[in-house]
This record gives structure tokens, sequence and C-alpha cells, in this order.
């Protein structure tokens, strides 16, 4: 592939990706098949997930109840998080109810290394709003092992071990420049990555937004290359596709206006509504073509929410589709009985459990 046709992907920018198969075959991912794992969730029955790496390891530990980890990141640099993060959290929740240990790292140190948030600000950001929030989203605290990059040791040292494992022009090759702040962001996430199997040797998955690729990538090349060593299970992942910001051009970026994206949480419902009535639809150029073709659904963002995060029951975005498509449903009609109520369900709901889970914050374990 010439360098021109290759598609970069910035885990600390902002890409759009129009063709998944192709970032499958460059990233080496298995097309994802929701037959895959047991009691497949939500986002993997609607398609979500769209490519995996070793993912039958996984699936063979889950129906053997043998010992794998799941690990996520929070990178509490504001505090708020994107939609699509939820994909994220609802494939932790996944696995951790199927048996696997759950780690969750609180990237203190990469976001002071790339956003310049200070390692209190980080601390305080992750216990007052992200792990609640994940908790809100349905994680289960009294069975995740949470901790904070800046204490723990054993990252740091593998971090320090898996560096000496890539050169300077793989790296470049992979992450596009050796900037000193992605260097030290990538090899820390590699310890993170790694550091469950240094007490336990165990196969782990990750599942990801298909921005965190080259992170990915380059794991499992350190992996593979310290397997005589250390013994080391290549991480497993899974990828989600990106999440549209409301105008449906780029996923949801932090940079975008905030009328141009919806986030976890939005506290007030009537600007959530505006939101929602100013997204992109697969709406017709006039009313008598959409009721003759129906609408054009997989143009359409408001449908992309409710399939991927609002509408939960499989029978209402049944219903959703067949209005939409038969012709029945006009835009503004079909927004009003699904996209603005669906939304603010889930957001009701979020806000209520968010509130509950503040008041356990103390209780949470922290490991090293
Ligand atoms: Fe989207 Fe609904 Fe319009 Fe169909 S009718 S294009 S699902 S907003």
């Amino acid at each position: 592939m010439t360098e021109k046709n290759k598609i970069m992907v910035d885990p600390w920018g902002q890409s759009l990706v129009e063709d998944y198969t192709r970032l499958q075959k460059e990233f080496g991912m298995q097309e994802f098949d929701k037959t895959m794992f047991p009691e497949p969730n939500l986002q993997m029955r609607r398609g979500v997930n769209f490519g995996v790496q070793d993912g039958e390891t996984i699936a063979t530990a889950i129906k053997n109840k043998k010992p794998f980890y799941v690990l996520s990141g929070i990178m509490p640099s504001s505090e708020k998080i994107h939609l699509g993060t939820e994909t994220v959290i609802q494939n932790i929740r996944y696995f951790q109810d199927h048996g696997a240990k759950t780690f969750v790292v609180i990237a203190d140190v990469e976001s002071m290394a790339t956003r310049g948030i200070s390692l209190e600000e980080g601390k305080k950001r992750a216990l007052q709003f992200h792990i609640p929030a994940y908790i809100a989203l349905g994680l289960d605290p009294a069975k995740t092992n949470f901790y904070l990059q800046s204490e723990n040791k054993k990252v740091s040292n593998l971090a320090a071990i898996c560096s000496q494992k890539i050169t300077e022009n793989e790296f470049r090759a992979i992450y596009g420049s050796v900037h000193p702040a992605k260097v030290m962001s990538a090899f820390t996430q590699m310890g993170d990555i790694l550091y469950p199997q240094i007490s336990e040797k165990m196969p782990g998955i990750i599942p990801v937004g298909i921005d965190q690729a080259p992170h990915i990538r380059m794991v499992r090349d350190v992996a593979r290359r310290l397997k005589a060593e250390q013994g080391f299970f290549l991480p497993s992942a899974l990828y989600n596709k990106y999440t549209s910001a409301l105008d449906g051009s780029f996923k949801m970026s932090k940079s975008a206006s905030e009328l141009g994206k919806i986030e976890i949480p939005e506290k007030d419902l009537s600007i959530l509504e505006k939101k929602i009535n100013k997204t992109l639809t697969g709406g017709r150029v006039t009313r008598e073509e959409q009721k003759a073709k129906g609408g054009e659904i997989t143009k359409c963002i408001v449908y992309e929410y409710c399939k991927n995060h609002f509408i939960k029951e499989d029978k209402i975005l049944q219903n959703m589709f067949e209005e939409c498509t038969s012709g029945k449903n006009l835009c503004g009609e079909c927004k009003a009985k699904y996209g603005v109520p669906y939304a603010k369900k889930f957001y009701e709901d979020f806000n209520k459990k968010f509130e509950e889970a503040k008041k356990i914050i103390g209780k949470i374990r922290f490991v090293d």
C-alpha cells in the first residue's frame, strides 16, 4: 500500500474512517462475527463492533472458565466522556460479566503528558466524574481493580522494558512522529496493557475505539518480542466503530463545538432535545419522496445513536427502522417518537445512577 493510500489513525487526534474493511486489513484484524462470544451484548449484535484480534483465545477462556482479563483506561482530561465511550464501557461490562478480571487504569500520567493536566487534577476528575460515570453505565465496582498510572511502579517498570523493544523508526512508522509526549504515553500504555500479566500469566482483551489501533499494534509487537523472556500472551483486542458527530462528519471530537456533539453527561435535557433535532437524518428532499421511498436510514445519525446507545429494546428499534424505511414516518415524527424520548430516557437513567455511584466513591478499591 502506498503512503498516500495508507489510513493514518491517530490515537491523540481525529481521524475520519470510512472504510472499515481496509482498516481491518491494515491492522491485521479479523472481521468481528457476533457469534464469536456467548450471549453477545447489544453493541456486538448491532454491528458497533467490527474488528477483533485473537478473539478466539478469549472465547475459549470464557467457554472453559479459564482466567483472562479485560483492561481499559480512563483519560481524566475533562469532566465529560464521548458518547462512543459508552460502547467501550458496555464491552468491559460484558467481559466482566463473563468472568474477566477487570482492570481500569486512570491514565493520569498520559493526561499530564499530552494535555497538561496535573496529577492532582487528574485524580480529582477521575474520582468525581469518570469512575462514577463508568459505574453508572454498568461497571461493577466490587469486581473492578482501579489504579492510577502515576502510583503504579510495575507499570512504569514495564514501560521501560517495552521501550527496549521498539526502534525509533518503528515508532515513527506507527505513530507518524516521535514527539516526546507521544513516546512517553505510548510506552506507559504498553505497560498498562501488559500489567495484569505480571502477577498472573493469562490472556487479556482490550475493548477500544479504532483510534487506539496503533497502541494495540505496537503492544502486540512488543509482547511477541518479550514472549521468550516474560511469557506474555499477545493482548487480544475488540474494536468498535467511531461515533459520528451530529452533522455526520467525524467521530465525536472533543474539539467540536458544544452544540455539535452529544456527550455524557447531558444535564440539560432541553438542550439535548435541540441537539437531537438538529442531528443529521437520512430524510429525502421532499415529503412526497420520503413517503414513496422511505428514509435513507444508513445515512441517519439519529438512527445511529438510537441503535448504538439509546434504544435497548430490539423490538422498538425494529419499529423505528420499519417506520422509516417504509415511509410511514417523516423525520420530524420519527425524532418526536424515538430520537428525543429515548435519548432523554438514556440520560435520565444515567443522571440518576451517576448520583448514586458518587455516594460509594469512598469505597473504591485501588490496586498497585
Ligand atoms: Fe432517520 Fe427517522 Fe428520518 Fe428515518 S425517519 S431518516 S430514522 S430521522
